[in-house]
């Protein structure tokens, strides 16, 4: 799965891919091997590709009807499905993710952002309303959205391809030029959707690919850039506020996804098997590094032993390897420097007072996967919830689960975060379900469910977790300027 070493990654601008003087490495997070060395953007070239959006914003991309935009779209989905197994392989030698996973979320979700994106713009419409004013005037008021100009995107590398085309296809929908960096960790699936748009004939400068670090590096010279238009970024929320400082001199829009310090709450009324899978995959999904995993579980005390006794049961059947082994149901962290921060967080569990229920190490493999950044799967119990590991994003395999003894009490304890980007919720009380989702202050519940999105629901956090919402209409929003047009009729 491993690709050649000898492989270099360039950025795409204005319709061509040109490579740095200054490159850096791309480590496979299985087994520390080099999967390709990675083009580094400096000042100038981030420049340039402003340069080349700007142009290709001139040259009328803006101007496309929404039906040609659409097509061009799903020109984009056909390309990626034609290559679906490249992206496959790229996505899992940048992440060390099981090859199911990367089939049926990663690649199948980028396909899906441009499907869906295209669709949406088919059928867009806009608000309009009647006016009568005092003097027997009357008007019509409608609203148009026209692109924004040109959209720096920024992504993170937990979902590689799907955060990345989750932003660069409605930006692209409503008229908007582009430039998009992909997390230094990730750049694999990033520069072969680069050769897809270049092979669907998209006009050049319309889209463009900047690969390199974030701080000091490609990701700040872009937020600093006076040409950009607009930020969309999804990552830390330290991140976000530095972006944030970045662009606030030139005012610009920004939509942020952020961090998060999730919950799951189980009901003593909630179908136990339900609720015992569902957890699991909350927590150990794609090693714990979804923006949406629960690292803290509130189960209500009649049933927290049988709980933890069965979560622990579960979580040990998982089988923690390397992608090509296809009983691997859990891969790598994303790289060592990441795998030191979780382990710094073992660590301070024990300090704090933990009481390790199962896993709280590195697995030994004894070959080349040693290498690797590897970590078991972790429950703890007995932390308060003042502790830093309650109250600090981890992103990594690990929750936490304390007893609750009352709706009220685990409501208040659920929003005793900074954070607040998602919650699930288990049980089978249906008033109750209802009642609990509307207090808890995240972007989104789900009632005994986790990680199902519609792709035409508003995504986003609040708190420490994102400032605005994108999908469906919000994409279409965000990503546009509204205009009100304001028409004396009589
Ligand atoms: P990160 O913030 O370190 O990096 C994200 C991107 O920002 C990378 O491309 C990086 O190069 C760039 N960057 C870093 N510093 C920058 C700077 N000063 N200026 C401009 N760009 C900069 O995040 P990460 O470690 O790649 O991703 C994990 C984080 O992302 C977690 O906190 C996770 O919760 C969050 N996340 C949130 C969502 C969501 O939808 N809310 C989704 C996925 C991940």
């Amino acid at each position: 799965m491993i690709q050649e070493a000898s492989r270099l990654l360039r950025h795409y601008i204005d319709g061509e891919f040109v490579a740095s003087a200054t490159t850096f490495d791309d480590l496979s997070p299985v087994d520390g091997t080099l999967v390709a060395r990675v083009c580094e953007a400096d000042e100038a070239t981030v420049d340039r590709a402003v340069q080349a959006a700007r142009a290709a914003q001139r040259a009328g991309w803006g101007e496309t009807t929404p039906a040609g935009r659409a097509a061009w779209l799903t020109r984009i989905a056909d390309g990626i499905e034609a290559r679906f197994e490249e992206f496959v392989a790229a996505e899992v030698a940048d992440t060390g993710r099981p090859l199911a996973q990367a089939r049926a979320l990663d690649v199948a979700r980028g396909i899906a952002n441009f499907r869906t994106f295209a669709e949406l713009i088919r059928g867009a419409h806009s608000e309009c309303f009647e006016t009568h004013t005092a003097d027997g005037g009357q008007y019509l008021n409608y609203v148009t959205r026209k692109p924004l100009g040109v959209v720096g995107i920024i992504s993170p590398w937990n979902l590689p391809l799907l955060l990345f085309t989750w932003k660069v296809a409605p930006a692209l929908a409503m008229g908007n030029c582009v430039i998009a960096k992909p997390s230094e960790e990730t750049p694999g699936t990033a520069t072969l959707l680069a050769e897809v748009i270049h092979a669907a004939g998209l006009p050049k400068g319309v889209f463009n690919l900047i690969h390199g670090h974030g701080q000091n590096s490609a990701g700040e010279f872009l937020t600093r850039h006076p040409g950009i238009s607009a930020i969309t970024f999804t990552g830390e929320s330290r991140t976000g506020s530095a972006i944030m400082k970045a662009v606030a001199d030139g005012v610009k829009e920004v939509s942020f996804e952020l961090g998060g310090k999730n919950a799951a709450v189980v009901f003593a009324d909630a179908d136990f098997d339900a609720a015992v899978e569902g957890v699991l995959k909350s927590s150990f999904t794609n090693a714990g590094q979804v923006c949406l995993c629960s690292e803290r579980v509130y189960v209500e005390r009649p049933i927290f032993e049988r709980f933890v006794a069965a979560l622990k049961a579960r979580t040990e059947t998982l089988r923690v390897g390397a992608p090509s082994d296809p009983a691997t149901t859990m891969g790598p962290l994303i790289s060592r420097g990441h795998r030191d921060k979780v382990l710094s967080y073992f660590r301070l569990a024990l300090e704090e007072g933990a009481n390790v229920v199962t896993g709280g190490g590195v697995p030994a493999f004894g070959d080349a996967r040693d290498a690797g950044a590897f970590v078991q799967p972790t429950i703890w119990t007995g932390l308060p919830d003042t502790a830093r590991c309650m109250r600090e994003e981890i992103f990594g395999p690990v929750c936490h689960i304390a007893p609750f003894d009352t709706e009220d009490e685990v409501i208040a304890r659920v929003n005793d975060s900074a954070y607040g980007l998602a919650a699930s919720v288990w049980t089978t009380h249906l008033a109750r379900g209802h009642r609990v989702a509307k207090r808890i202050e995240t972007g989104i519940v789900w009632l005994n469910a986790w990680f199902v999105r519609d792709l035409r629901t508003p995504f986003g956090g609040t708190k420490l977790s994102g400032i605005g919402r994108e999908g469906g209409r919000h994409s279409l929003d965000f990503y546009s300027e509204l205009t009100n047009v304001c028409v004396r009729v009589a």
